[in-house]
């Protein structure tokens, strides 16, 4: 069994003091909220801490709130507190899509939405969801708050815009305006359930009255797109008509604009096609669930 080198471990009572206690002790502090990832990499020393700061109990982090024109998601939400909500299951079914094929339920249990985005995984299924929603990241640091959009939140692989001294507090999914048709929708190919993906997508899509595609986001999960966004895509689609032919188009900029690796889950090739394939998909299945077509 591999076991974590030496750490200190300390409970932070709030943000204000999860803040204190990084700034105190600099970048050898890690924060840690679920543990699914840190944890995991502590084992095989690929992170190796000197200072554990447990979040679990800041209660500023957690909570589901949805106003008239956003959902307020705390970083530390576990994913099945998310997945239980029935109110994002209405607003944003994208995001109970994507939280259905994240593992299994120990780790959706204990494993929080923060976590996911700050760890960056290019396998992350919320990176690919937030990013197609245009989520913003709300950061606190020791000179206050600044927001982030998701895109430019993620700066490569396990990177993002949270800095050694800062801490995550919550996404904001923006809602369109009411009466405008709306719908969103997440699907992920993996070997066996409950794995990671070996590719995966969604899409937001809101029409305007007169049926064309005000908005669109489309988000590709493990295929090797740009901050996790197929944007020549939607770049595609955005004032059109989402005829089967316009859907068509959508998918193959998403596979030719994105560049996977070839691992153990598949070649390049087979990668390309997923992401254009599973493309087109999403958007039919959020088109279906906006009323459109
Ligand atoms: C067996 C297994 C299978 C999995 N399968 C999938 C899958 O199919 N799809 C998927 O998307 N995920 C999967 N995961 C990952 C899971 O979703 C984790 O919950 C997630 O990666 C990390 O969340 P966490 O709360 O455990 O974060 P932690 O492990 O606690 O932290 C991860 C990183 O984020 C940082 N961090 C945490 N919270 C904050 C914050 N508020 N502000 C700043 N930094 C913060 C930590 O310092 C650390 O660097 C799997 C995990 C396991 C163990």
């Amino acid at each position: 069994m591999q076991l974590p080198a030496h750490f200190e471990y300390q409970r932070a009572r709030s943000v204000e003091h999860a803040l204190a206690l990084l700034s105190r002790h600099g970048p050898e502090a890690r924060l840690i909220a679920g543990g699914h990832s840190l944890i995991p990499m502590m084992k095989l020393r690929l992170a190796q801490p000197e200072l554990l700061i447990d979040i679990n109990e800041v209660p500023e982090l957690g909570g589901i709130e949805i106003t008239e024109d956003e959902i307020r998601i705390g970083a530390l939400v576990r994913h099945t507190q998310l997945l239980d909500c029935a109110e994002v299951g209405r607003s944003a079914p994208m995001l109970h899509d994507a939280e259905r094929v994240i593992a299994d339920p120990l780790v959706r249990n204990r494993g929080t939405v923060g976590g996911s985005v700050c760890q960056a995984d290019p396998s992350e299924d919320l990176s690919g969801a937030f990013s197609a929603l245009r989520a913003v990241a709300d950061i606190a640091g020791p000179a206050g708050e600044r927001t982030v959009p998701m895109r430019g939140f993620f700066h490569g692989p396990y990177q993002t815009a949270v800095g050694p001294d800062e801490l995550l507090l919550r996404l904001r999914v923006p809602l369109p305006a009411p009466g405008l048709r709306t719908g969103s929708a997440y699907r992920k190919v993996s070997r066996r359930a409950g794995d990671w993906a070996v590719g995966a997508a969604g899409a937001a899509v809101t029409l305007a009255p007169d049926g064309t595609v005000a908005e669109v986001g489309i988000g590709l999960t493990a295929l090797g797109a740009r901050e996790f966004v197929a944007t020549e895509a939607e770049d595609l689609l955005r004032g059109q008509r989402p005829t089967p032919e316009a859907i068509d188009a959508a998918g193959r900029a998403a596979a030719q604009h994105c560049e996977p690796v070839a691992d153990q889950r598949g070649p390049v090739e087979y990668k390309r096609h997923l992401a254009g394939e599973l493309t087109r998909r999403v958007l039919r299945d959020a088109l279906a669930r906006a009323g459109g077509r």
